[in-house]
């Protein structure tokens, strides 16, 4: 598998001097098989450059777009998505009803009239949109789909793609249960996300929101976003191989990142685990 990212920011996008080495554009993920099927993990400003690139190699015709949640930062890249404005592409988008709309409606709602000047039946490549819900798996040639509800606070999927031996989760927009405000210990963060725990468990990669730190966890629980130091509480009891911090707050600036990512390696030295800690920035490609 090759997973690269193209926007790891939360919220909206945030360009300018304080964010160039993590990026400012948000969620989007190109994810490709062994045998290189393309699959996109949401569809954020990051999508632009993306497709902007797709174009300009023309190769892959058949792309697969998962969608975790419509909240603008996951939706915001579809209409500047350059294949779409390409005949002979096949696009198909995959995401769950929501407050009573399915995906069609809600992707083709956000290009109405008001909002942009091009209706998305009106693109040239082939789109097709295809519904999913939580708690189900879906098998394709190659690889399957597992899909999860997230803590969020509006429905949000996360997403288990495995492929032969390799697992990756891509697990955004998830708020990690906490008896408190902030982490108390590993065994209360287990008594609270037990499901979640089984599901990233074992993975090769976990790419999971860490929206907040220690301080800005407090004032925001219930807002369906992650402590970067709980996470890695939660990585070590999911026994995950790797994690990615990714979803960063727009507020947060590269040095306030870098702060995130040695508290993070902070926990894993004092308790002792190998698991290997990396914050996501645009460009990041890793093969496994
Ligand atoms: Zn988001
Ligand atoms: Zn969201």
């Amino acid at each position: 598998m090759y997973f690269r990212f193209w926007g790891t920011r939360g919220s909206i996008p945030v360009p300018g001097n304080a964010t160039i080495k993590y990026g400012g554009n948000t969620p989007c993920i190109e994810l490709r098989t062994d045998n290189n099927r393309l699959i996109i993990l949401d569809a954020g400003s990051g999508l632009r450059e993306f497709g902007k690139h797709l174009a300009s190699t023309g190769r892959d015709k058949k792309i697969d777009i998962f969608v975790s949640h419509y909240h603008w930062d996951h939706i915001q890249g579809i209409p500047f998505f350059l294949p779409l404005y390409r005949k002979g592409n096949e696009i198909t988008f995959y995401g769950e009803t929501s407050d009573g709309k399915r995906v069609e409606q809600i992707l083709s709602d956000q290009m109405a009239f008001n909002y942009f000047p091009i209706k998305i039946g009106e693109m040239s490549a082939h789109t097709s949109f295809k519904e999913i819900i939580p708690d189900c798996t879906y098998n394709f040639d190659n690889f399957k789909v597992e899909t999860f509800r997230a803590n969020h606070s509006s429905p949000t999927i996360s997403f288990r793609i495995t492929e032969g031996d390799k697992c990756l989760v891509y697990m955004t927009d998830n708020e990690l249960k906490l008896k408190d405000s902030i982490h108390t210990s590993a065994s209360d963060i287990l008594e609270m996300n037990k499901a979640m725990v089984e599901f990233v468990s074992g993975c090769d990669y976990l790419i999971h929101d860490s929206m907040y730190d220690e301080t800005s966890v407090i004032e925001k629980k219930g807002w369906g976003h992650s402590c970067n130091v709980t996470l890695a509480y939660f990585s070590i009891l999911a026994k995950v191989k790797n994690i990615i911090l990714f979803h960063y707050n727009p507020d947060f600036t590269d040095s306030k990142i870098d702060e995130q990512l040695n508290d993070t390696l902070a926990v894993f030295k004092k308790e002792k685990s190998s698991i290997n800690c990396i914050a996501s920035h645009e460009g990041l490609s890793i093969i496994f």
